[in-house]
């Protein structure tokens, strides 16, 4: 351990940024999201749990932080990540505006939303294909909300316009497994991953083709790699809606990878209404750029909040990492 007075104690939790930052639409349950941002030797990292953690998820968070500012990232393998547009549960007409506005080549088409029924998830997917044209990729996302048979059938309805694969159709691995042996599309796992030790389990129990990684949860960048290898799946990598900050470690994620077969999800920037930096990460053409993110001090001033929570939060996780 570094002997006191930490030396890395300037550019560590006591130095963090807060903000605040507007969602366009309400996100688990959230319309601000909010996190810190620390700026060390290698660049910025950002800190933002989710209030529902506690110190020791919340360490795997910081971990990711501190590796973004204080010792960045592996090599890439290349310079630019393929990324998919995400449709949200809106009528057909929006759906094919939101697809033919993204330039991706692939949609994700949130479906199985409370309320809606069945023929609303075939709309949207239908106007999601016919935006994105025969050689596009869509993709379905159910958060877990069907029961197995409703999985079955509504997998097998919707992929009369062609899918890619589906995303957490159930809530549980035993599910999933379930409706990967019942359906000719393949199955992702989201929710199911959280941990380090999950995609080992989602492998174990042959419940899914591919898993969704998020460099956060996972305490960063090689962390997520040590578990992508151990897992031995396919990898989407996705965000937990971040600041270009926090998207630019997803991205190196992607990059770093040796095989990347899907496009990943991480054009979430224009969920924000504000970002920290002038060169916002947006695709183009249906990339995002492997690249450095520098923050901007005036768009940073312009969403900060009190520090004092967060620095806290941080505090708490690193003492919680400690004693584990
Ligand atoms: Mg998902």
């Amino acid at each position: 351990m570094t002997p006191s007075p930490d030396p890395a104690a300037e550019t560590g939790p006591g130095a963090g940024r807060a903000f605040a930052i507007g969602l366009r639409n309400r996100f688990r349950g959230i319309t601000v999201r909010e996190g810190m941002l620390v700026r060390g030797p290698a660049g910025w990292g950002e800190f933002s749990p989710f209030a529902e953690y506690g110190p020791r998820e919340c360490a795997r968070w910081w971990a990711a932080c501190h590796e973004a500012a204080h010792r960045g990232w592996p090599a890439p393998v290349r310079d630019r990540v393929a990324v998919n547009v995400t449709v949200p549960a809106v009528d057909p007409g929006r759906a094919h505006a939101i697809v033919a506005a993204g330039g991706c080549a692939t949609a994700k088409v949130k479906v199985a939303e409370r309320g809606q029924d069945p023929a609303e998830d075939l709309a949207r997917v239908e106007a999601v294909r016919d935006a994105i044209g025969p050689s596009g990729k869509v993709r379905v996302d159910a958060n877990g909300a069907w029961d197995v048979d409703t999985a079955v059938r509504m997998v097998r309805a919707l992929d009369r316009y062609g899918l890619e694969y589906v995303e957490q159709p159930c809530a549980t691995l035993d599910e999933l497994a379930e409706v990967r042996r019942r359906v000719d599309v393949p199955v992702a796992a989201d929710e199911s991953v959280r941990r380090a030790e999950d995609p080992l389990k989602v492998r174990a129990a042959d419940a899914a083709d591919i898993v969704v990684l998020k460099v956060q949860p996972l305490g960063g960048v090689r962390a997520a790699l040590r578990v992508a290898e151990a897992c031995g799946l396919p990898v989407v990598v996705s965000s937990a809606v971040e600041t270009s900050v926090g998207l630019a470690a997803g991205v190196a994620l992607a990059a770093a990878l040796p095989e990347l077969p899907y496009a990943c999800g991480l054009a979430t920037m224009q969920m924000l209404t504000a970002d920290v930096t002038a060169d916002p990460l947006l695709p183009e053409d249906g990339y995002l750029p492997v690249r450095a993110v520098e923050v901007d001090e005036e768009r940073l001033r312009a969403v900060e909040t009190e520090p004092g929570p967060w620095r806290a939060r941080a505090e708490a996780a690193i003492a919680a990492d400690r004693r584990d």
